[in-house]
């Protein structure tokens, strides 16, 4: 059972929007995360070995989210609110306490453009508020001329393949209904795409995999397709280097030795191993012509 909680506050004011999620705000209405994914940069001593067993429901969000928009919007103050920075939005648990399907009536409201970032199928039983936010949001001056989605949905997705996933993500939705979830979600007309965040080294990043992932995301007509690499902290039980080295050991056992020597001292695959990642990826990201980021430099 998760434990239900108030906080003082719900809606965290970026010092500065990143390039890659257009984050001006943050919303987060659970905290921990029951989709377990084993690379999960949340993981650590805070949460435990089991992200669901310390899953938290902020049962005041919505009053203080409505005031918090409220004073924003008198303000002028309009700009992106992600949705989730350090939990998915749509979890297990959204069926009952339905915070995220409240927060979007609230959102639509007021006005407020939303970057929606998921692993869920859950997603399709708000489609009517997408419509919503998309079609009232107010966007911030200096990206109005530019960009002009009030809606923006990305699925986080780190392998197409269901077994890969069943084994780093096992409390999240198959690979394979999230990416028919993503082509119902593009088929309503959203601006949608995907976060290839993070991509496993010698497991979904190899030649055959990645040809899967960029020709599929471009049959279903993907917006962009933003890749990045893995990063791996802390030796403890609960962290995410430890669950990770432990998969590789039991399902990978031939890869064992490769991600010891690069991760034994480290957080981050050698630059060699990056410079050729980003390489590979700004390649196929012409050849597929599946722009690398929301919003690109013209
Ligand atoms: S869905 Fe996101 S927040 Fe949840 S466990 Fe996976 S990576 Fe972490």
């Amino acid at each position: 059972m998760p434990h239900e909680i108030q906080v003082k506050t719900i809606l965290n004011k970026k010092k500065k929007r990143d390039s890659w999620f257009l984050d001006d705000y943050t919303l987060n209405l659970y905290s921990s995360c029951s989709f377990n994914c084993l690379y999960c940069y949340i993981r650590g001593s805070k949460y435990g070995l089991n992200l669901e067993d310390s899953l938290s429901v902020k049962v005041n969000a919505i009053e203080l989210l409505d005031k918090q928009l409220a004073l924003r919007a008198k303000k002028g103050h309009f700009g992106y609110i992600v949705m989730s920075s350090a939990t998915d939005p749509y979890l297990q648990i959204e069926k009952k306490y339905e915070l995220t399907r409240e927060a979007l009536k609230i959102i639509a409201k007021h006005k407020f453009p939303l970057h929606l970032i998921t692993k869920s199928d859950l997603i399709t039983r708000d489609v009517d508020l997408l419509h919503e936010v998309n079609k009232n949001a107010i966007l911030p001056a200096d990206l109005a001329k530019k960009f002009n989605k009030g809606l923006i949905v990305s699925f986080s997705f780190s392998t197409l393949d269901d077994k890969v996933g069943k084994i780093f993500e096992p409390g999240a939705t198959k690979p394979s209904v999230r990416f028919e979830t993503l082509s119902t979600i593009l088929k309503e007309g959203f601006h949608a795409g995907v976060s290839l965040m993070p991509l496993i080294p010698f497991i979904s990043d190899t030649k055959e995999h990645l040809d899967i992932l960029f020709s599929s995301f471009k049959k279903i007509k993907a917006n962009y397709v933003m890749p990045s690499t893995i990063t791996l902290f802390g030796n403890e039980a609960a962290d995410s280097k430890t669950l990770m080295l432990r998969a590789i050991r039991k399902h990978y056992p031939e890869l064992e030795t490769k991600y010891l020597n690069y991760f034994k001292n480290g957080s981050e695959m050698p630059a060699y191993y990056q410079n050729a990642f980003y390489k590979k990826m700004q390649e196929l990201s012409k050849e597929y012509g599946l722009p690398h980021k929301i919003i690109t430099a013209k």
